[in-house]
This record gives structure tokens, sequence and C-alpha cells, in this order.
């Protein structure tokens, strides 16, 4: 019963599939959950709302049907929800899905790992923004210091989960001065540093342009330090420009999300943690398939509901913003799944 693969109006596979898992976090990072709009008064999804694993794990099933090969589970904190073992191992036995990763703030992951990676988890990114406790702690807006964060680097090498990845999301007068500092630490260790510009996702960073450090930029400034070579995506759509350092340490990744976009390229889909589908990081709103999950109708359906969006879809957001087009409505990246 598999159908053909849907490709979008402007000709894009649908091949990854990021999904949130929850939309609450132990963490306020000022650019994505700013503490004074996340406060105690905030309504986070009520359990009822959110997806089951067995709904999750069946719309996997169908997304994988329509050529889905890569699942990302992220949030909110994704560690956050109970028993996410459960889910990957349910995930795990999907068809077709080749690779399951995870992106978490990593303060819970240590104790989860070997758990996380005997379900099947293959890959885990870890969010990182600094190496200055000071720095970090005003970021994260929970005064968290990065020692936790740097055991759980150390535990996901330990457990196998190769290459981790850590992200950076760069933030001009915040943190930009610590970008050679970041390339250091991770430099010949196998870890590999990926360094975000700044987004204007969601509705309440107060994202400007003038805030973000161009990927062009964070590129020259390690290269004057290491010299590196450009290498060439993984894979089509690949979202992380990719630098060898010239004498073998490593490698870094560059995201260039708002100066170099890549909507040409995109193939991910994010599902909300409350079962939506949004074909857009930037998307103002997502379309209901929780509705149909729940009111009984069967995967064929399901498959031609979504299917139909992802054949309906042209967004491509971050190009309309490199050509300076009118800002439009968002929902929140923490909500939609980063
Ligand atoms: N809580 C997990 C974490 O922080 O890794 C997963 C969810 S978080 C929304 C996913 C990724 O999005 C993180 O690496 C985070 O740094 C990044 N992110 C959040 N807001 C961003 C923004 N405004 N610009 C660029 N990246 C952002
Ligand atoms: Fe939480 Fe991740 Fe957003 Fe930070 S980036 S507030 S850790 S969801
Ligand atoms: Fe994909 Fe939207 Fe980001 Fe463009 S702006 S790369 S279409 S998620």
């Amino acid at each position: 019963m598999a159908k053909a693969a849907p490709t979008d109006t402007r000709g894009r596979h649908l091949r990854d599939l990021r999904i949130s898992v929850t939309d609450r976090c132990n963490l306020r990072c000022s650019y994505c959950m700013p503490a004074d709009v996340f406060g105690p008064d905030y309504r986070f999804l009520p359990r009822a709302e959110i997806l089951t694993y067995e709904e999750l794990a069946r719309l996997a099933r169908i997304f994988a049907g329509l050529g889905v090969v890569k699942l990302r589970i992220t949030g909110g904190e994704p560690l956050l929800r109970r028993d996410l073992p459960q889910l990957i191992a349910q995930l795990r036995a999907v068809p077709g899905i080749e690779d399951i990763a995870l992106t978490t703030n990593g303060l819970l992951l240590p104790a989860m790992a070997r758990e996380l990676k005997a379900a099947g988890l293959n890959r885990v990114t870890i969010s990182l923004d600094s190496l200055s406790d000071a720095t970090f702690g005003r970021m994260n807006g929970k005064g968290v210091g990065v020692a936790p964060v740097l055991k759980a680097v150390d535990v996901a090498m330990q457990t196998g989960f190769a290459p981790v990845k850590i992200n950076m999301v760069v933030q001009r007068g915040v943190n930009d001065t610590e970008i050679e500092a970041m390339a250091e630490r991770w430099r010949g260790t196998g870890v590999i540093a990926r360094f975000i510009e700044y987004m204007d996702v969601g509705t309440t960073n107060g994202w400007r342009m003038t805030d973000v450090t161009p990927a062009r930029e964070i590129v020259a400034r390690i290269h004057a330090r290491w010299p590196l070579v450009n290498a060439d995506p993984n894979y089509p759509g690949e979202v992380a420009g990719r630098w060898r350092y010239a004498d073998g340490q490593g490698e870094i990744g560059v995201i260039s999300s708002v100066t170099n976009t890549f909507c040409g390229d995109c193939t991910r889909a994010r599902l909300s943690a409350r079962g939506e589908l949004f074909t857009c990081l930037f998307a103002a709103a997502g379309h209901d398939l929780r509705a149909l999950v729940r009111n009984g109708q069967d995967d064929a359906a399901i498959a031609d509901a979504i299917a139909a969006l992802w054949q309906a879809r042209d967004d491509r957001y971050s190009e309309l913003r490199a050509a300076n087009a009118a800002p439009v409505p968002k929902a929140e990246m923490s909500y939609l799944g980063g």
C-alpha cells in the first residue's frame, strides 16, 4: 500500500520529519522561550492534547510510506517527556526509517543515554551557546552553568552516539566573541560544533537583523585561526554548510538560515506536540493531523491527506525574508519543534 512519494510545488520531496514531543522546557533561552513570556502563568498543553506514543508511531509509519527516512525528536525539551526511550523503540520498528536523531539541551541526558541508545536512537545534538557560565546562564534564562551540558556531551560520546554535534546559536553582542573558543574546545575531539545564525523564529524573541552574525563571518574568523576547507554536504538538502579543518582535526557546521538560505532543498516537515503538521519552520499555522488520527480515519486516508498538504506546499520563508518581503505571522519554535 506504499504510495508514490509526493513532491511539493517546488519539486521538493518529503524526507525528514521533526517530531516535537513536548512544548515544555527546563530552560528559558532568550532567543526561544524568553522567561518574561514563558513565565509561571504560561499555559502549556495539557497531556490529553499531546499525541501519545502510539499515535506518533502510527503517524511515523504513514510518513515513512510517503518517503520520510529521517526522524528528529525535539521540542521544547524532549527529555522532559516521560519514558522517551519507549517512543524511540516504537519509531525504530517503523519500516523505512534509516536514522533517528535527538536535539536536546542535555541536562537530563546522562541519566537516559544508555536507555535511549538501547532503544535505537542513532544520533544526538546537544545545544550549548557558550563555554562561559556567565554568558550561558544569561542566555538560558535559568542561570544554569555549562558543567552539566559538558557532562552530557561526555556521556553521549561514551554511549556511542557518533558523531555528537553541538548547536551554538550565535547572537551579535551576546556570545559572538566566543565563536573561536567554541571551535577550539571541540577541535580534535570528534564532536562537530555547529554555529547557527540567530533566526527570527516565533514572535517573542525580539529578533533584529543586526543581532545576526553572518555565517560567512563565522567561517572567516575560524579560518583565520585554523584554516578550513569546504566539504561537500552529506546529502542533498543538508542544512549545515560543512567545513573541515585543513590539519585534519575534524569539521564544523555553519547554518546560514538567514544570510544564505536553503529553502530550495528543504525536505523537512514538522509535527507539533499536539499533532499539527507544519510544512515550514516559519509557518503561521499547522494542519491538524490529530483530528484525523482521533476521528477514526484509516492509514490510507491520513496518507492521502498528508500527501495533499505536501503537494500544495509552497513555503520558502527564508528566501522571502532575504528578499525583504513583508513579515508574516509565525508559530513559536518551542511549540512546533526546532
Ligand atoms: N530543547 C532542545 C534544545 O535546545 O536542543 C530542543 C529544542 S530547540 C527549539 C532546537 C534547536 O533550536 C536548539 O539547538 C536551539 O538552540 C535552536 N534554536 C532555538 N531558537 C532559535 C533561534 N531563534 N535561532 C536559531 N536557533 C534557535
Ligand atoms: Fe528550551 Fe531548547 Fe528552546 Fe532553549 S532552545 S528554551 S533549551 S527548547
Ligand atoms: Fe524550509 Fe521554511 Fe526553513 Fe525555507 S524557511 S528552509 S522552507 S523550513
